[in-house]
């Protein structure tokens, strides 16, 4: 059940006067407004300030502004016909004259206009021809009364058309307020009262009306901060929330740490020392695993930092105490190199493996899944095929998820359906770092551990920016590293929008390689979205075990292939590509003992934002950083995480330009959780209002997906 107030803001525009069907419909389409609250909670634009009245004579030195004058109209002509009928006027002060036009039907405006009579006008200047005009002001006869803050609300051509002008609009949102402060007056604030003194934040109440008609600049702006740090409160009140429930709720299958196989692997296989963050990653895991919760983690590290190692580890504990592990991947190129990869490390330790993807043939899948069944197989590696429904464990006990960004939420419920009665542990493994304020808002479900430091011995790759009129020395400098031996990945950019041509870009860069770097000395591999899953893992095959020398490729290579002697990463339209994601592809090289190098190649016209990106790859190898300069770069709109989570559904608050407000919310969010998690103190009973409202509308969501 919704707080009174809240079913009051759910009614349909339509219970307003003078709000018919028609409008209301104008108001879906153009703005997607439909109920109450949607009207009061879209915001002003600006606010006018009526407070100032301007003299005619300066409006050339205003510009292009908003504008308050008083004067006596002069003329009102009625000028043509049809659709190119327009009213023109001119109001004159003691200092001079400024012309009014309304155009395309907002002369209805302009029907009753009388010449003589003394007008207030606002509106936004413009000086053509050195003179000034006013297109579709706002007219009042009233003199004085307006001298207030009146907002300016998005609005489109229709609007005037269909006669809502913002006088309207304006009246309408008042209605509302007017009605919500007579009929809630003691409306529960989801925010404690103590977090409202201690931040100094007006009542919910205060901030809607403020929001709209402030008394000044500074009003306004304090309500805008009220909200937004209602909204990210009550975000992070959610997310740790759900954190907390699954804390208390959810057991986890107790794995005591390292057993005989783990250590046996250890001494006698394990290539190298690890390092000290992976030590100490691994450790956090082993606790989340003793500790009879269940494990729900998420691992970052930077491309090449080791991530595989530390699952592994993992996987040989949970194998320890008799459970199964599965390793997913987000492709098949990836899938099997780890199938590989573990394979080789596994040999001779009695792990038993095998590797499943949606194009394993009929007869052997049947084979895996029965050992899988039976608990013949130890640890299963392969793609989203693991998680359909003929897929059945004996004892899942862990699942590791590589690259989880390419991984929906749903996916995930349906691994943890996988075992009864415990989910397994979940391990996620990420290459694209997180920065702490997307972790805050789309990660807070999860315990974050991270991988900060790379191998020894590792060189940093050295980036270059070359603008295509340079293409030739490229080319040339390509051919002296193939003759040392080295590979060489060339990387398109290929966007569905635009499939057909970038594929087209992709062909015909293959044919010019291949008749720079002809057979039969040089022989080279192309890898694009549109081959066949056995073409393109026969490609890439050819490339890892070095029979190729260039591999021609779309950004099907992104995520996690090793090759390590691959030294040369050439990223062809790099203005296409975004920040991480050209963070990614430079992580193919750098792998192996070699100097490596990542050529960006463009043609040298770019816009601030693209140079900037490019500049950033050529200054920095530290993922960590970019991906704390890609969220200020791109905002958060564009994130597909925070799209995915919800938070666009924000009204005000942004990230990452809020993310002061955010981190003091979430500590809050924390302290009141740690003090009062089932929100029985009467302080928190507008909160627990707020979620169990929550709790309802999450339910009700859960019984009809
Ligand atoms: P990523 O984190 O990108 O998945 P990988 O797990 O593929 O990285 O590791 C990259 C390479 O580094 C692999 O060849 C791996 O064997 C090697 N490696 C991992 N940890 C260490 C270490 N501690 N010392 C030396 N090499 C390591
Ligand atoms: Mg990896």
């Amino acid at each position: 059940m919704l707080p009174a107030w809240k079913d009051f803001l759910a009614k349909p525009i339509t219970s307003l006067k003078g709000i018919g069907d028609e409008k209301a419909q104008l108001f879906a389409e153009e703005l997607g407004v439909r109920t109450l609250g949607d009207l009061v909670y879209l915001l002003p634009l600006r606010y006018v300030d009526k407070t100032q009245v301007t003299p005619i004579a300066q409006l050339k030195s205003v510009g292009s502004g908003d504008v308050f004058v008083r004067g006596v109209l002069r003329r009102v002509n009625h000028i043509g016909t049809g659709a190119k009928r327009r009213v023109s006027a001119t109001l004159q002060d003691e200092t001079g004259q400024v012309d009014l036009v309304w155009f395309r039907g907002g002369y209805y405006a302009a029907q009753s206009l009388k010449v003589g009579t003394a007008y207030s006008v606002f509106g936004k200047v413009n000086i053509f021809k050195n003179r000034a005009s006013i297109a579709h002001p706002e007219i009042s006869e009233r003199a004085g009364a307006n001298e207030t803050f009146e907002p300016v609300y998005p609005s489109t051509e229709k609007f005037n058309s269909k006669g809502v002008n913002m006088k309207t609009r304006r009246r309408m949102v008042k209605a509302i307020i007017s009605l919500l402060e007579e009929r809630f007056p003691g409306a529960e604030d989801t925010l404690p009262g103590y977090l409202r003194e201690q931040y100094r934040l007006v009542t919910h109440t205060k901030a809607l009306h403020d929001l709209h008609f402030p008394a000044n600049h500074d009003a306004a702006h304090e309500a805008t901060r009220r909200i937004k740090f209602e909204e990210l409160f009550l975000f992070q009140m959610r997310q740790l929330w759900g954190k907390y429930q699954h804390d208390r709720d959810i057991k986890g299958y107790t794995i005591p740490g390292p057993g005989k196989i783990y250590n046996q692997f250890v001494a006698e296989k394990l290539p190298f020392t690890l390092t000290g963050a992976q030590q100490r990653v691994l450790t956090e895991v082993s606790t989340d695993l003793t500790s009879g919760t269940h494990m729900n983690r998420l691992i970052q590290g930077d491309v090449g930092s080791g991530k595989t190692i530390v699952a592994l580890l993992a996987m040989l504990m949970a194998i320890d105490h008799g459970y199964q592990a599965v390793l997913m991947a987000p492709t098949q190129i990836l899938a099997h190199q780890h199938f590989e990869g573990l394979t080789e490390m596994l040999k001779g330790t009695g792990v038993m493996l095998a590797f499943l993807t949606g194009s394993t043939k009929a007869q052997q899948r049947a084979q895996t899944l029965r050992a899988l069944e039976r608990g013949d197989l130890n640890i299963i590696i392969g793609t989203h095929a693991l998680i359909e429904d003929p897929v059945v464990f004996k004892n899942l006990g862990l699942a590791v998820i590589d690259e989880q960004h390419r991984f929906g939420v749903k996916q995930r419920a349906k691994l943890w359906r996988k075992n009864k009665p415990h989910p397994p542990h979940v391990l996620v493994m990420t290459a694209t770092p997180i920065p702490r304020t997307l972790a805050l808002t789309t990660h807070a479900e999860l315990d974050v551990s991270k991988i900060d430091e790379l191998p020894p011995g590792r060189k940093p790759v050295t980036t270059r920016h070359i603008v295509e009129k340079h293409r030739s020395s490229v080319t040339e400098w390509m051919r002296s590293e193939v003759e040392k031996g080295r590979q060489i990945y060339v990387v398109y950019p290929l966007i569905e929008e635009s499939e057909a041509l970038d594929l087209k870009n992709v062909m015909t860069g293959f044919e010019r390689i291949q008749e720079r770097f002809p057979a039969p000395k040089y022989h080279i591999s192309i890898v694009h979205g549109r081959l066949k899953a056995a073409d393109k893992d026969f490609e890439m095959d050819r490339f890892v075990k070095g029979q190729t020398q260039i591999m021609v490729a779309t950004t099907v290579i992104e995520v996690g292939v090793n090759v390590p002697n691959a030294s040369v990463m050439v990223i062809e339209n790099a203005e296409r590509f975004g920040l991480s994601q050209l963070h990614q592809l430079r992580g193919r090289v750098g792998r192996g003992a070699e100097q490596s190098y990542c050529i960006l190649m463009t043609d040298g016209r770019l816009s601030d934002n693209a140079k900037q990106r490019i500049k950033i790859m050529c200054e920095t190898n530290d993922g960590f950083v970019i991906a704390e300069k890609d969220l200020h770069l791109r905002g958060a709109g564009d994130i597909e995480g925070l799209r995915q989570s919800g938070q666009m559904l924000f009204k005000l608050a942004r990230i990452p330009e809020d993310e002061v407000i955010l981190n003091v919310a979430h500590e809050e969010a924390k302290k009141l959780l740690s003090e009062d998690p089932e929100f029985v103190e009467e302080r928190h009973r507008g909160l627990k209002l707020h979620m169990r409202e929550i709790g309802e509308t999450r339910r009700a969501w859960t019984q009809i997906s």
